[in-house]
């Protein structure tokens, strides 16, 4: 077999997995995404192999293996710097959960084994020797671009319902259309989606919104109805999520995934709270969950200042730089550079996209500075835009506390008081100050002006 979209070591150490197999008098084949990618041209990250040995016979073959699934038949063989899952040919039956089956029996025909596969492009197996084994004709649809269940898409999205979050996200990730049969059969299965497991389902749509062509899977999941029939919660109508896909029509241009759930969540009209608990009921990761919400903070924190500023007065623009400079302070620069381009890609769907009406009712669309530059005249266009934000926040001259030119202690002492909540907000003011460039950060001129603070306090 000759490899062209896998790194040659891999490829070779899998040949060396093969030929043991093979020697041992067992067939064996490389199958399933590898074979899919490599004919599609798309880069090969890992190898799977079925083969007709046994668990114990590849175990007793290999000295560095693990039993990952044994009684899935699956053994990861470590070969060459390279780990490889390999599994005995198998058929499934009894899905009592729409998930898993219940029993796994072993087979001798390696078209038994395909035949278990979720989609005839998955379901290709090919030898050491590059001849393809292809009863579903996989090849011809990934030719078709085209994703077909194997068998009888009905029956199959009934045995495990998670293939259906699979098959979208295929076409999505491959921009694939979906076979009629298939298409109807998971219309007919989709309220099997609530026997998945949240974090199966959120890896799926992880992959959507992550991928090449989110958009293409944000149509499909709004036209399938799969996301309010999952285990956790999804409070907006399939309206909300087409005017949102509407709004979001530039997520594919974000490199960022934390961007790209951003702005999601701004079309589909989040405030940061609300998007913390779907996050965290959709059970992200704690870190990608507060990335995302300090994002959506920053855009609440700028709504917040231009309701307060009054943007016609002649001196609103320093109030909204101070209070951009707050904003960048209170939630870092990461999430405020980060709402920025979050904000840019919003604008550029308004633009483009005559279904992107805003909402403000619902809060929905309250891009905030980043609504001033498209909007016609009259409307607020004093306010300024995203460049103008971007340069005051690179021209802030510190980002933290740790940088500040004075410390806590040296506060209480010059002002003799014993710490307290008074120390953070003084802190904290100094801070805003210096970043802003209304003081210079030295430590005496500090002391001096954290004196006169604290006098105007009383
Ligand atoms: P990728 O790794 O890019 O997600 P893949 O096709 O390798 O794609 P895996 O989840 O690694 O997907 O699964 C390996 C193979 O196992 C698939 O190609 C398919 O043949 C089979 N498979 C995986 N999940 C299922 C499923 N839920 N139902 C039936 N077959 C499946
Ligand atoms: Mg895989």
């Amino acid at each position: 077999m000759k490899w062209t979209m896998a790194p040659s070591g891999m490829a070779e150490a899998a040949g060396v997995v093969i030929a043991a197999l093979l020697a041992d008098g067992h067939e064996a084949f490389f199958v399933g995404g590898c074979l899919r990618d490599e004919l599609l041209g798309r880069p090969v990250h890992d190898m799977d192999l079925t083969t007709s040995a046994l668990p114990e016979e590849v175990i007793a073959l290999f000295p560095r293996c693990v039993p990952t699934g044994l009684a899935h038949g699956t053994v990861t063989v470590l070969q060459g710097g390279h780990s490889f899952e390999v599994t005995t040919y198998r058929t499934e039956s009894g899905y009592a959960d729409h998930r898993r089956p219940e029993h796994v029996s072993f087979v001798r025909d390696v078209k038994e084994d395909l035949r278990r596969r979720d989609f005839t492009i998955n379901a290709i197996c090919c030898g050491q020797d590059g001849v393809m084994i292809d009863p579903f004709h996989g090849a011809r649809d990934l030719q078709l671009r085209l994703i077909r269940c194997v068998g009888k898409a009905e029956e199959r999205f009934d045995e495990d319902a998670l293939r259906m979050l699979r098959c979208v996200r295929f076409a999505s990730v491959l921009d694939f259309a979906i076979a009629k049969n298939t298409w109807r059969g998971l219309l007919r299965q989709r309220d099997k989606l609530a026997h998945i497991a949240v974090e199966r389902m959120r890896s799926e749509i992880e992959r959507i919104v992550e991928g090449p062509h989110p958009q293409r899977g944000l149509g499909l999941l709004l036209r399938s109805g799969l996301l309010p029939r999952g285990k956790a919660p999804f409070p907006w109508t399939g309206r909300d999520l087409a005017a949102a896909a509407a709004r979001s029509a530039g997520l594919a241009d974000l490199q960022d995934a934390r961007l790209r759930w951003a702005l999601l969540l701004h079309a589909l009209g989040s405030s940061a709270d609300t998007a913390g608990e779907l996050l965290r009921a959709w059970k992200f990761p704690g870190a990608a969950l507060s990335g995302i919400a300090a994002v959506l903070r920053v855009r609440e924190a700028w709504d917040a200042a231009l309701a307060a500023e009054a943007p016609e007065d002649p001196g609103a623009s320093a109030g909204l730089r101070r209070r951009w400079i707050a904003a960048v302070l209170a939630h870092g620069r990461s999430a405020a550079e980060g709402w920025l381009t979050v904000a840019e890609a919003a604008e550029r769907a308004a633009g483009c996209s005559a279904t992107a009406t805003p909402t403000p009712e619902r809060g929905a669309f309250s891009l905030g500075a980043a609504a001033a530059s498209t909007s016609g005249p009259g409307s607020k266009a004093s306010l300024p835009g995203i460049a103008q934000m971007r340069s005051w926040t690179a021209e802030m001259r510190l980002q933290s506390l740790g940088e500040l030119a004075v410390s806590g202690h040296e506060l209480t002492a010059v002002l003799d008081k014993r710490p307290g909540p008074w120390l953070g907000v003084l802190l904290n003011r100094l801070l805003l100050a210096a970043a802003a460039g209304e003081i210079a950060n030295d430590n005496q001129l500090l002391l001096q002006e954290a004196q006169r603070m604290d006098r105007d306090e009383e």
